[in-house]
């Protein structure tokens, strides 16, 4: 399914229904001051590189997978690779795949309209940033509501198996445990007598399970609050969309800055659409397409991109009023 396809009748948002989530709440905000602290008291060379490590898989997953792959079908995959690419991105313990992907469609199908659009700075940065996930509207945190927009996901078992916030906090300790577990093993092998180290084992714990999940939550909450406020905008959009391009958040988070590129063409794999446009994950799905695991990578052509210059006379609205959407 395309997201033109996902349904937008009223009755199906309750915008007075709110829900605090507080466990939720509580685990955000410990931590993010854990992690903005112990990484000075626990730091070691290799817990360090395994952060870099996981956040490049987590964050792949993540822009790769949860948003290009699965929310965009800009490209596809065989299964095996599919699910594999949704384990990485889940393990950025950001929720599965369902629930991702259907607050990104509804982010797309109402940009910038506060109360329609889960996450817009139109509603403040604190919400946008990530608060839209601690308080929360009934269509934000309702299973049967948001399922309607992933009818292409939600028949798979795996990651209807994954849409479950308690299981998701099994996997959060899961996650930390076996940071914890990995960083004494490390640490042991560095060691003439291979005892376990302790205090590797803390480190992996704070950089590998702590910092990496706090850093990529914040990096996607830059993507929902700084990409619709500071940048360019070199594409016309629709409607309230203000997407901006923003080179510091594409630097962070693997080319997901062009914001602006991305909401003027959704179904392009490649979000960086000039040459100098750091892109990370385009490059990874060019390298999957040499090596034949994607197909149907779309890009936009040149003449797509030039009728949606900012620069180009605007395209006549259709005679209806209805507002077209390309995506
Ligand atoms: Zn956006
Ligand atoms: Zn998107």
């Amino acid at each position: 399914m395309t997201d033109a396809e996902a349904p937008v009748s009223p009755d199906e948002v309750a915008h007075a229904e709110t829900r605090l989530d507080v466990p939720f709440t509580v685990v955000n905000l410990v931590t993010t001051i854990l992690s903005c602290v112990l990484p000075f008291w626990f730091s070691s060379a290799s817990a360090v590189t395994a952060f870099v490590v996981f956040y490049t898989v987590t964050g792949l997953g993540l822009t790769l997978g949860y948003h290009r792959l699965f929310a965009h079908r800009a490209f596809r995959v065989p299964l095996w690779l599919e699910r594999t690419i949704a384990v990485c991105g889940y393990l950025a313990i950001q929720r599965g795949p369902l629930f991702w992907v259907a607050m990104h469609r509804m982010h797309h199908r109402h940009t910038d309209i506060p109360g329609r659009d889960p996450h817009t700075p139109q509603e403040g940065w604190l919400h946008v940033h990530f608060g839209w996930m601690q308080r929360r509207r009934a269509d934000v945190w309702t299973r049967e509501l948001y399922h309607r927009w992933v009818p292409d996901l939600r028949t798979d078992p795996f990651y209807r198996w994954l849409d479950s916030e308690s299981r998701d906090y099994l996997a959060y300790v899961g996650l930390l445990l076996a940071s914890w577990t990995v960083g004494g093993l490390v640490g042991a092998a560095g060691h003439p007598s291979l005892r376990f180290d302790l205090r590797n084992a803390w480190c992996f714990l704070v950089w590998v399970g702590l910092l990496n999940r706090v850093a990529v939550l914040h990096a996607f909450g830059l993507i929902n609050s700084v990409c619709h406020t500071y940048g360019s905008r070199p594409y016309r959009t629709h409607g309230a969309d203000t997407s901006v391009n923003n080179a510091w958040v594409a630097a962070l988070i693997f080319g997901e800055g062009w914001h602006n590129n991305h909401h003027a063409f959704p179904r392009s794999a490649r979000q960086g659409l000039r040459w100098y446009q750091w892109d990370p994950a385009w490059y990874a799905i060019v390298l999957l397409r040499t090596l034949g695991l994607a197909r149907q990578v779309h890009v936009p052509s040149e003449d797509e991109r030039q009728r949606r210059s900012a620069d180009a006379a605007p395209v006549p609205a259709p005679a209806s009023g209805h507002t077209a959407r390309d995506h």
